[in-house]
């Protein structure tokens, strides 16, 4: 058997017709930048996740980076976030001069601690914004985190989140912004690149709105009311994701079920799930020992893995300026040498969910 890590090949032909159809109507009609497809893909996005706001934006970094601008971060302010991640999630921080302030993370769920967070926030000063993220589709402690962060704005970064929920709420609600990524391997992912904001503020909305977009105003196009950037959603990708936003909880249910099946039937520990989440499981993350010869013994059988991440962001090279050095959080750099993704995708077949089980088994022995 070779079973791919994701296919959306798979997702792509069960809705071919719809999406086929759909795309040939915006060809036809030659209009593809932000307009009513855009506005309607954000009104049903706002209701789906229960938030006042959706802004459509380039990606998943642009809409990180736009909520930092309209925040108003500048060069030289201190930003929190998470060592372990995407370098989206810190690099942005990074362009706008800012600089970023690592937390380590709870081993359990990978996330951000939220004990550690509020010993940082009690030894440094100035910090404006906190930036955690809900890894692999498990939501941070976020209540707690908002608590502790005590009026110090919260931007979620839900790009491996959508439709995962914190005591029966979704992320990207609860902080001052939330950021979605629409790339194609997210749980809900466009065709090409696309990013989503959400918040409950209408100032900020207003003000993201003019960012997005050249500062142009809404009422006089050719009046530019502040310095803006170019960072649209297509009429195309708002397209699509209205479509696949209807089997987006399907497809999510999907991911949990193959979670529920490698959660029983693993010998290894299972990944973590915080009492209080519903994890989406964007990734399904072991923790193991040998790692490199078990993945060449996977892969020998047809078996893909991927290693989210393998090295924390404050070691990464473009970070030497923040002079850090090994051992400056341990959970991080040790989650780096263990991690261990699996197949989880929604359109894996029970046979592969199970080939995959039993073969882990047979070589974690
Ligand atoms: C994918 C991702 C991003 C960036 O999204 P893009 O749409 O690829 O720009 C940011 N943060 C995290 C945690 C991600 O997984």
């Amino acid at each position: 058997m070779q079973i791919p890590f994701l296919d959306l090949k798979r997702q792509y032909l069960s809705i071919k017709q719809e999406l086929d159809t759909a795309i040939s109507e915006i060809i036809s009609s030659q209009r593809f930048i932000l307009g009513n497809e855009v506005e309607q893909f954000e009104k049903e996005i706002a209701n789906y996740l229960n938030v006042k706001h959706a802004i459509g934006v380039a990606s998943g970094t642009d809409a990180l980076f736009l909520s930092l601008k309209a925040l108003g971060i500048k060069q030289g302010d201190k930003v929190i976030t998470t060592p372990f991640t995407f370098i989206a999630t810190a690099e942005v921080i990074a362009n706008l001069g800012a600089i970023p302030v690592f937390v380590d993370i709870d081993p359990h769920t990978f996330n951000i601690s939220a004990d550690n967070l509020k010993h940082t926030l009690e030894k440094e000063a100035n910090i404006k914004a906190i930036i955690p993220v809900h890894l692999f589709g498990q939501p941070a402690e976020i209540e707690d985190i908002i608590e502790i962060a005590n009026g110090i704005p919260v931007i979620e970064d839900c790009a491996q989140s959508i439709g995962a929920e914190y005591n029966g709420r979704k992320t990207g609600t609860f902080g001052e912004l939330g950021c979605f990524s629409f790339f194609p391997a997210k749980n809900l992912g466009c065709f090409g690149d696309g990013g989503l904001i959400t918040t409950n503020s209408t100032g900020l909305y207003n003000k993201i709105r003019l960012l997005r977009n050249h500062g142009s105003s809404p009422e006089d196009k050719y009046k530019n009311m502040i310095i803006g950037h170019s960072s649209r959603l297509d009429a195309l990708q708002a397209r699509v994701l209205r479509i696949k936003l209807k089997h987006l909880d399907n497809w999510n249910n999907k991911r949990i079920l193959n979670a529920d099946y490698y959660d029983n039937m693993l010998q290894i520990k299972a990944p973590f799930k915080h009492p209080k989440a519903k994890h989406v499981y964007n990734q399904y993350t072991l923790r193991v020992q040998n790692r490199s010869q078990l993945r060449a013994k996977l892969k020998e059988i047809g078996i893909p893995t991927m290693v989210y991440y393998p090295l924390p962001l404050h070691l990464q090279p473009c970070f030497d300026h923040l002079n850090h050095k090994q051992g400056d959080f341990p959970e991080a750099e040790k989650a780096c040498e263990e991690v261990l993704s699996i197949p989880i995708f929604p359109e894996l077949k029970t046979e592969e969910n199970e080939y995959i089980a039993k073969n882990l088994n047979e070589l974690s022995k």
